[in-house]
């Protein structure tokens, strides 16, 4: 993430990070344990895909696209997942039918899947009810990994589709996490199982105290979410307004949404895109600060690094320390309201800009969050004094001083998530730090050659996973210059 962990003390510029973390490794690509036990593929023929059970409220919305491991390849064709939702917010429970479908584009045969199951990481929230494939072997679900058997193996090109029904009974979130509900608010945050990335084997961090540790390739979603019947007065905050129940988001890493019976809500566009704010009704003041403020964030970044990569954008209130991006939806706690002083430099505004700069970087061009944070956490706090130097240029040297030179920051940018116990200096590192180093790395190319990098970056690794690689790769076709001694001061030594 994409977070900013800051809490007021006594003033609005008197900072304290809550970030904390501890020293772990990442995992590695794992084969499957020997302990691990294995359920039985349930076997259904391809054309029972569509639901064996209850009808669903709109089946004509969801038209299966049914393929074989036989269908002709589809190459660069991105995951589709496809959800059907049935929502008791009274109960703050979820039955969800997911159908995946999934491209092999690694380039070799698959023999296994691996999804991220992150709420099975506690007791009692997760249940997994069915498993289905053409041809799938069996599955092993440990924690927040399931593993499927793909027997015969998944050829390259080729597609497969899994099918997967489970339940969700949502725990009470704590003010450092968003899955869950509190205060009358559901908060579904990778709220269900899904495929990680390919790489040289599947892409699966161990979580770590601080940062985000979940990697995502781009996908496509179709998500129908039914609220139960008597319960159709709640707001449904998404990232995209639905056609009928249905909600499309297409390119996307993730699909979040929220829930409340609470909440008051104000709207906007800019350009085609629609901005909701979503918020409760003693805060509305600020509810349409954040709205205009985002919006004017959406139409600077816009301009800087390209096109908004969404449909929309929903901003959601939440009683939270700190503030979250997802595509097309970030959070923001309620503590950053309750503290605005009506001034544009205050921590309100800095994280409605630093979650919307996120919609380019972890969004649009996304990167592995727990190896290299520094990759969208770096951009989206530069990004805030972006958005302060051209539309509040009065304020933006004391965004420096606010965000950046209050922390003293110290600390190699290109740190894991792995490598630091301590919230604030990983923070400090990646996130300050960070922002130093692209404000002395435009000192060194000029602005020309800086946007016109930052914008070839953004289109070359639009709905890619970047790296470190890729992005000093592109910046050496936009500059000649020496930057060694920058390399030095920031990065761990034997950065290339
Ligand atoms: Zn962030």
């Amino acid at each position: 993430m994409r977070r900013f962990s800051f809490v007021f003390f006594c003033s609005a510029f008197s900072l304290l990070s809550l970030l904390s973390s501890c020293l772990q490794t990442p995992a590695s690509p794992a084969s499957f344990a020997p302990t691990v036990t294995y359920h039985p593929f349930v076997t259904l023929s391809p054309t029972l895909f569509g639901p064996p059970w209850a009808p669903l409220p709109s089946p004509s919305l969801f038209r299966p696209t049914v393929q074989s491991a036989s269908s002709s390849p589809a190459v660069g064709a991105r995951t589709h997942y496809r959800m059907q939702v049935l929502l008791d917010y009274v109960n703050r429970s979820l039955v969800v039918d997911e159908y995946i479908t999934y491209v092999n584009t690694t380039g070799v045969p698959l023999e296994n899947l691996v999804l991220a199951v992150e709420p099975n990481r506690q007791e009692g929230v997760f249940k997994l009810e069915t498993v289905a494939a053409p041809s799938v072997s069996g599955y092993a679900l440990n924690g927040s990994r399931l593993e499927v058997r793909l027997r015969p193996a998944l050829p390259a090109g080729e597609s497969l589709e899994l099918y997967l029904r489970f339940t969700l009974n949502l725990p009470p979130a704590d003010i450092f996490n968003l899955f869950g509900y509190r205060s009358g608010q559901m908060n579904l945050v990778d709220w269900y199982p899904f495929i990680v990335p390919y790489r040289v084997g599947w892409v699966l961090h161990e979580k770590g105290e601080v940062g985000e540790h979940l990697v995502y390739e781009t996908a496509d979603f179709d998500v129908s979410i039914l609220p139960t019947e008597a319960q159709t007065s709640v707001l449904i905050a998404a990232p995209v307004a639905p056609d009928r129940n249905v909600y499309r988001l297409q390119g996307a890493r993730t699909f979040a949404f929220s829930v409340s019976d609470r909440w008051k809500m104000a709207s906007r566009t800019v350009g085609a895109t629609t901005l909701t704010s979503y918020f409760l009704p003693a805060d509305e003041v600020q509810g349409q600060r954040v709205l205009d403020e985002a919006a004017l964030a959406l139409e600077t970044f816009a301009h800087l690094f390209g096109p908004y990569p969404y449909p929309a954008l929903t901003i959601v209130q939440a009683e939270f320390a700190d503030g979250m991006e997802y595509d097309g939806l970030f959070y923001l706690g309620r503590r950053f309201y309750l503290e605005d002083d009506g001034t544009k430099l205050n921590y309100l505004i800095a994280l409605t800009v630093h979650e919307t700069a996120h919609q380019w970087w972890r969004g649009l061009v996304g990167n592995d969050s727990a190896l290299e944070p520094w990759l969208d956490e770096a951009l989206a706090t530069y990004s805030e004094y972006l958005f302060y130097e051209q539309n509040y240029p009065g304020v933006a040297e004391a965004w420096w001083a606010l965000r950046v030179e209050n922390f003293a920051p110290q600390g190699f940018v290109d740190a894991r998530i792995y490598d630091m116990d301590d919230k604030q200096m990983y923070t400090n590192a990646v996130y300050l730090r960070g922002a130093l180093f692209l404000r002395d790395l435009r000192a060194r190319l000029g602005d020309e050659a800086f946007f016109a990098f930052l914008r070839e970056y953004a289109a070359q690794m639009s709905g890619k996973i970047a790296s470190d690689e890729d992005f000093f790769r592109i910046l050496a076709s936009h500059t000649q210059v020496d930057l060694s001694d920058l390399l030095q001061k920031y990065f761990r030594p034997g950065h290339p």
